[in-house]
């Protein structure tokens, strides 16, 4: 058994320790945050080459081995949850129903927003930044309302149906640094839900229907973006409109797909269909995002972190490509389902 299981079994309190421990990568993880936002307000180019391609690159791996680490100390969490830490929160609790819209409008947040990199933000440092502070502040408004995680980190946020999706089977579960106590203010808490995935359980239409998005139409909606370049001058409105044509035909594609596959199969091969579209997303991310931030993507210098055209064959970066695929596949669809949650859930308290 590994020190955190030791430090933290189901139901326990963690120790003051662990704690201590937590509380520290939460700062220095928060930190780095917003070292990153004030690049990317003041210092731009900089601020967007950490952002765009050196943070989020890593962050879907992460959350398919270990999506408990990255809810512990996402800085965003970390800011929008300090009303509740600091006992500031009026703690209410929302029904299934606001939980199903909130996961709904997240869903089509996340879709609307992602092309708009092309158009915008990955060449503004500035409107990228604005974009994090925008959210920091609709989550800690927020935050300031609802108890723990179920508004922001559970509903609303827009990375949070790629969580569910993408840790459907993660390596291990982490202790829970944020809630002291379970008020069970999400049902089901994907935090501690075993093997949660994006479609169930399915509690309300606005649920399935999410789950039914992000599962089937995220894969070819990320096949669609990497066909699309970065606009430096978008004057027209169509030019503007042109960034989603290819996510939005790749989303409708695989969504299609997704919908008579889920019809025509028997219940038993639902959750192996899901784990083929989640690795199917995952994999085709790393399939295109690699080889661009080494300088072989299809579009020169577009998500550039160093250029090693001149210094490495191509054949090396396909090698990893189908490396990383294999091992998506292999993690979320052929490795056994381990009922794992990404958390562990702290013992009930009582409101
Ligand atoms: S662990 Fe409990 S209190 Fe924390 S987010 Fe999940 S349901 Fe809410």
């Amino acid at each position: 058994m590994s020190a955190t299981e030791l430090d933290f079994k189901s139901g326990d309190q963690l120790s003051p320790r662990s704690i201590l421990i937590w509380r520290i990568v939460q700062a220095a993880v928060w930190l780095v945050g917003a070292v990153i936002l004030v690049c990317l307000l003041f210092f731009p180019p900089v601020g967007v080459l950490l952002f765009w391609n050196i943070l989020i690159p890593v962050a879907p791996a992460l959350f398919v081995v270990a999506t408990g680490v990255w809810r512990n100390v996402c800085p965003l969490a970390t800011t929008i949850l300090l009303p509740r830490h600091l006992g500031l929160s009026k703690r209410k609790r929302l029904s299934l129903k606001q939980l199903g819209k909130l996961n709904l409008i997240a869903v089509i947040t996340l879709f609307v927003i992602v092309p708009l990199r092309h158009a915008v933000f990955n060449n503004n440092g500035t409107a990228t930044g604005l974009l994090i502070i925008s959210m920091v502040f609709v989550g800690l408004i927020m935050g300031f309302f609802y108890e723990w995680k179920s508004a922001w980190c559970s509903g609303l946020c827009p990375v949070h149906p790629v969580e569910k999706l993408y840790g459907a089977n993660v390596f291990m579960s982490m202790p829970n640094a944020h809630c002291h106590q379970c008020m069970n203010c999400v049902v089901p808490c994907p935090d501690s839900t075993s093997n949660i995935n994006a479609v169930h359980p399915t509690k309300t239409n606005y649920h399935l229907l999410s789950g039914l998005l992000i599962t089937g139409g995220l894969p070819g909606f990320i096949w669609g973006w990497f066909h699309v370049p970065d606009e430096t001058t978008i004057t027209t409105v169509s030019t503007f409109l042109s960034v989603y044509k290819m996510p939005m035909i790749g989303f409708s594609a695989t969504l299609l797909l997704y919908v008579i596959l889920s019809s025509v199969l028997r219940p038993q091969f639902e959750r192996p269909l899901i784990s083929i579209f989640a690795a199917s997303g995952v994999s085709c991310y790393y399939w295109y995002r690699i080889p661009s931030l080494f300088g072989f993507g299809d579009f020169g210098e577009d998500g550039l972190l160093l250029n090693l055209q001149n210094k490495l064959p191509e054949w090396g970066f396909t090698a990893i490509t189908i490396t990383t695929t294999l091992f998506f596949f292999y993690w979320l669809l052929i490795r056994k389902q381990n009922n794992r949650s990404w958390v562990i859930r702290p013992q009930y308290g009582n409101k």
